[in-house]
């Protein structure tokens, strides 16, 4: 793993996500390795020539710019890198941004893989509204030693995810990506119904950046799933994610959970509040493409 020191001016980007205003990578690249990893073009951007995964920049910078602008804007962390990859533990960047955010007063959206994000506890706290989204895409250890082998263990996250709620932090979980015939959404439910009551689904989007690697997996792990990928990937036929959605849904009203489904448009994030927090108007995703 090349790691290198990058000084910038600023954390804080525009972000184009419905519900966030502002996104914040204090990272350039992720050491999760996730195999289905939609950030890869960041290469492009970055001048890296190394493999996606195995070099990361720490971004440095005195503070994010124009605090005041911040003022109860949402801002998520983070969408092409994760805040909480193992070096955070010892350079603290995220943790430093996160005492700025308290300062602005930020709504702040975690987005992560990593069960680091509990040491933030105190901080989160102190936001007037925030909320810690554990992604998911497997209930299997087994199955998520292969397709994120550089994150927090399935067991891990779960234990992180009953820590913050415990700790009363509103949490949340991204079943996502939905591997076709390998994701099981409803252990996935299973085991994180006692620590969250919402759940958010979005299906696997192939991107040909990872799409050689990931069938690779499929066709050593699932060779019976190769005509599913194929009728999905090949053909185009969206039959399989509309079942899904209606199963997901069925489930969802039984087990008395709030589900969101992403298929086929932009996750949105949304803020838990505290009871002083202003509600959030741009939870709604409107004008994305609705196919389920
Ligand atoms: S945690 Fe996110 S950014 Fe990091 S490798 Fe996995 S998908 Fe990519």
């Amino acid at each position: 793993m090349k790691v290198t020191t990058v000084p910038v001016k600023t954390y804080i980007t525009k972000s184009k996500i419905p519900g966030a205003g502002y996104v914040i990578n204090p990272y350039v690249g992720c050491p999760h390795q996730c195999l289905y990893c939609y950030a890869e073009f960041m290469r492009k951007f970055t001048g890296h020539t190394e493999p996606w995964g195995e070099f990361l920049d720490i971004k440095m910078s005195q503070s994010i710019l124009h605090p005041a602008q911040l003022f109860h804007q949402h801002v998520l962390l983070s969408s092409v890198t994760d805040a909480y990859n193992p070096f955070e533990q010892k350079y603290q960047i995220t943790r430093r941004i996160l005492r700025q955010l308290v300062d602005c007063q930020a709504y702040v959206s975690i987005l992560t893989k990593s069960s680091l994000v509990v040491r933030d506890a105190d901080l989160l706290r102190r936001l007037p509204g925030c909320e810690v989204t554990f992604s998911l895409a497997t209930a299997d250890e087994s199955v998520r030693k292969c397709i994120e082998p550089g994150a927090s263990s399935v067991p891990e996250r779960l234990k992180a995810l009953e820590t913050l709620h415990k700790a009363g932090i509103p949490t949340a979980v991204m079943a996502a990506p939905l591997l076709p015939g390998i994701s099981d959404f409803r252990a996935i439910v299973r085991a994180a119904l006692p620590y969250t009551r919402t759940f958010r689904f979005d299906s696997l989007n192939m991107r040909a950046t990872f799409q050689h690697k990931l069938m690779d997996f499929v066709e050593l792990h699932y060779p019976q799933l190769l005509a599913l990928y194929n009728q999905i990937y090949l053909q185009g036929d969206t039959s399989y994610w509309t079942q899904l959605a209606e199963q997901i849904r069925a489930y969802g009203a039984q087990q008395g959970v709030c589900v969101e489904i992403f298929f086929g448009r932009k996750s949105s994030f949304s803020f838990a509040k505290t009871p002083d927090a202003k509600p959030n108007p741009a939870v709604s995703p409107a004008g994305e493409p609705q196919l389920f």
